[in-house]
């Protein structure tokens, strides 16, 4: 027998909880389909714990550093990885209790486990039961990939993932990968106490962004006693006693680079392979990702894709704002587009980057209109507070050589005292408390978010910004 629904939505992560109380409050008979932990990448692998470990890090490195302010901490700074994992546990299982109380407690929506595929374009099938809808949602998110490297089948390797599990301080830890993900763990784990070197195949860690910006964030990192290897073309992975070995250039000619443990951070993929979509009539890109249009509708009718599997964006805020776009189209009679969002999102190193809107050699740069605004000026001043800031610490005045980690500094150096610092300190806490505690998790939202979304005063209650049209009447929930 096949139940049926006004709305299916498939997968609890940042869209899709949302999406589904939305329409639910409308009226709509809503089936919300989880397979496995409430809240999704996010909430549970991606950036509500790894902000809480960025946040213990600093902790670390503003105590390592206390000196330079002027503040005697006497005595060694240790880090308990026990118990800075069981930290971010806790904060962790708050947020996720949170999004499936709030599922659970709304009325219109009914949750169901397991794993949803289709069985025709308006069915699924879920662990033997079948469900039925006129539109189907789809926020199923993605997962950790590797590239093909030479010898990785053979070696033991962490994820972004698997870094959850870890309670300990590596001795030195290998990441292949120097954009977002990698960085941040990158500095997280320098500043736990791990030695770190990050193996980068482009000629510049986080290469989409502009080159000066890379450059600022490489200092940032060296100065740290991050060792950093670019242009590494030809990657190869053996075991190397309890740890690895990697080969970084194509000749062999550089010297290898070894480690107690690697961590590959270097892709991530759509989960769209187990999904049953040939019996939906909806095909996906070469790398997995399932195409829609400007209301993230799929060539089916009916069928929508919200977040990191429609390739419209790969942050939190994106995929809310999916959330947005649709909701909004469906039950406020608008006309929103995803090509009206501004591109939005920081790095979470420390001191963290910024961006909105495209790279300058992406195309047209979204500026600031005053002094001071230019791509280059940013990095500028980041490079000469980093320079500003060496010397302070103990090692200070030694340059890396990002060719050769054998000369590797060993003591942590940091930035100098900041008189800002404990604001940032104060908003770190702030973005987890509304993260993982907030009454209404639809609220789960980060700085970024904001700028995607606009003034603060649409944010309560309705989240929707966008007037009824009259030439477009609500389609909500049916
Ligand atoms: C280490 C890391 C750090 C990050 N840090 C940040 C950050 O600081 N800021 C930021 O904005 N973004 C960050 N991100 C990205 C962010 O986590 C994702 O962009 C965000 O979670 C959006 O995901 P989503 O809504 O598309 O789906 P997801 O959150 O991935 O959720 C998809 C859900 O669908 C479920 N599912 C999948 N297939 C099925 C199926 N067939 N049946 C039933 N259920 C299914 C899954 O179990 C999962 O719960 C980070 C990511 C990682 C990996």
């Amino acid at each position: 027998m096949t139940e049926r629904f006004d709305a299916i939505v498939v997968g609890a992560g940042q869209a899709g909880p949302a999406l589904a109380v939305r329409l639910a409050k409308a009226g709509g008979k809503v089936a919300l389909v989880e397979r496995n932990l409430f809240g999704g990448t996010c909430v549970n692998t991606g950036c509500v714990p790894t902000k809480t470990l960025v946040a213990s890090a600093r902790v670390a490195h503003v105590a390592r550093t206390a000196a330079a302010y002027g503040v005697d901490i006497g005595g060694r700074v240790t880090v308990d990885m026990r118990k800075v994992k069981a930290r971010k546990d806790g904060v962790v299982e708050a947020s996720r209790q949170g999004v499936e109380r709030w599922l659970r407690g709304t009325e219109g929506v009914t949750v169901i486990r397991g794993h949803a595929r289709f069985a025709d374009p308006k069915t699924l099938a879920v662990e033997g039961a079948r469900f039925a809808a006129e539109r189907i949602f789809l926020n199923v998110g993605g997962r950790p990939s590797a590239p093909p490297i030479e010898g990785l089948d053979a070696v033991p390797y962490l994820t972004s993932s698997t870094m959850m599990d870890v309670d300990f301080v590596p001795e030195h830890l290998v990441v292949i990968g120097g954009s977002y993900i990698g960085l941040e763990f990158a500095q997280m784990y320098r500043r736990f106490g791990a030695e770190v070197t990050v193996v980068e195949m482009s000629p510049r860690i986080i290469p989409r962004e502009d080159a000066e910006v890379s450059e600022a964030i490489r200092e940032v990192l060296a100065q740290e006693g991050v060792a950093i290897h670019t242009s590494a073309q030809c990657i190869s992975v053996a075991k190397d006693g309890k740890g690895v070995v990697l080969g970084v250039d194509c000749d062999q000619s550089l010297p290898a680079v070894r480690g107690s443990h690697l961590l590959v951070a270097a892709g991530r993929r759509p989960n769209t392979h187990d999904l049953g979509l040939e019996a939906a009539g909806i095909e996906t890109d070469p790398q997995g990702f399932i195409p829609v249009d400007e209301r993230l509708e799929t060539r089916v009718p009916g069928i929508f894709v919200l977040g990191d599997a429609n390739r419209r964006g790969a942050f939190t805020h994106t995929s809310y704002n999916d959330y947005e776009i649709v909701a909004a189209n469906l039950c406020d009679g608008a006309d929103r587009k995803v090509s009206d969002r501004i591109p939005a999102y920081a790095l979470f190193v420390d001191p963290p980057l910024g961006r909105v809107g495209m790279t300058e050699a992406g195309g047209a740069q979204v500026r600031p209109s005053g002094p001071g605004g230019e791509a280059s000026d940013v990095a500028r001043r980041a490079r000469a507070r980093a320079r500003r800031d060496r010397g302070l610490h103990e090692g200070a005045g030694r340059r890396r050589d990002e060719t050769d980690s054998r000369r590797r500094d060993t003591g942590h150096r940091g930035r100098r005292g900041d008189p800002r610092a404990h604001q940032r300190d104060e908003r770190a806490p702030a973005l987890h408390r509304v993260a993982g505690g907030g009454a209404d998790p639809s609220d789960r939202r980060g700085a970024a978010a904001d700028a995607v979304r606009g003034p603060a005063p649409a944010r309560r209650g309705n989240p929707l910004p966008h007037e009824p049209s009259p030439q477009r009447p609500s389609t909500c929930p049916a």
